[in-house]
């Protein structure tokens, strides 16, 4: 998505060769009209899948996913991030290591947003070594719905996530998909 990567190179950082900051029109302020198209593209993407549910994990992939269920006039169900491992009633659960934060959480899913005749789109907004993303996949798993693929809006292609993704069967629809990046310069696989 050409606007996306503009939008990247003129607005997002590279902290370093691992990390990008994207928080002025993606994770701080959000640049609605971008994540409107966003949304569009995602649901054009995936319009013939059958998707019944959009899924994300809080808080950054809500404004993606948020404008993706809307184009596909589906229900958005927002994955949960806890601390502890204490959970009240029926709730599918994952431990997810993040990487980035070099923590562990725990993700959660009621039991009431999610059922096994459920076809689940997972939107994230970024893709790395995709532990968030297997995380997703194994509690919407437990409730026997199904999976029917992964809208990332930016993918860094150098980390492991998208072939993790792939090597279990799972299509990977990114918008943009960094090839490598250092403090003044981001590349894009075309
Ligand atoms: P993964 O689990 O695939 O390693 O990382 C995915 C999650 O970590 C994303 O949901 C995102 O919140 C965060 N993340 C990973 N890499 C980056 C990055 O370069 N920049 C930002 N802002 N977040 C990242």
């Amino acid at each position: 998505m050409q606007e996306l990567k503009q939008k990247i190179i003129s607005h997002g950082r590279a902290l370093n060769d691992q990390v990008l900051l994207v928080d002025s029109f993606l994770n701080h302020q959000v640049d609605v009209r971008l994540m409107a198209k966003v949304g569009e593209a995602f649901a054009n993407h995936f319009a013939d899948s059958g998707v019944t549910r959009v899924m994300t994990i809080e808080s950054s992939g809500i404004a993606p996913a948020m404008m993706t269920a809307l184009e596909l006039s589906v229900p958005l169900v927002v994955m949960k991030k806890q601390n502890s491992a204490i959970t009240r009633g029926d709730v599918y659960t994952a431990a997810v290591h993040s990487f980035t934060k070099q923590t562990e959480y725990q993700l959660s899913l009621s039991a009431k947003y999610v059922s096994a005749q459920d076809r689940v789109l997972v939107i994230d907004d970024f893709l790395a070594m995709g532990e968030a993303a297997l995380g997703a996949l194994n509690v919407i798993s437990q409730s026997g719905a199904t999976v029917v693929g992964f809208g990332i809006v930016i993918e860094k292609s150098f980390q492991r996530g998208r072939d993790r993704l792939l090597d279990k069967g799972y299509e990977v629809y990114s918008l943009a998909r960094v090839k490598h990046m250092t403090k003044d310069h981001i590349e894009f696989h075309e």
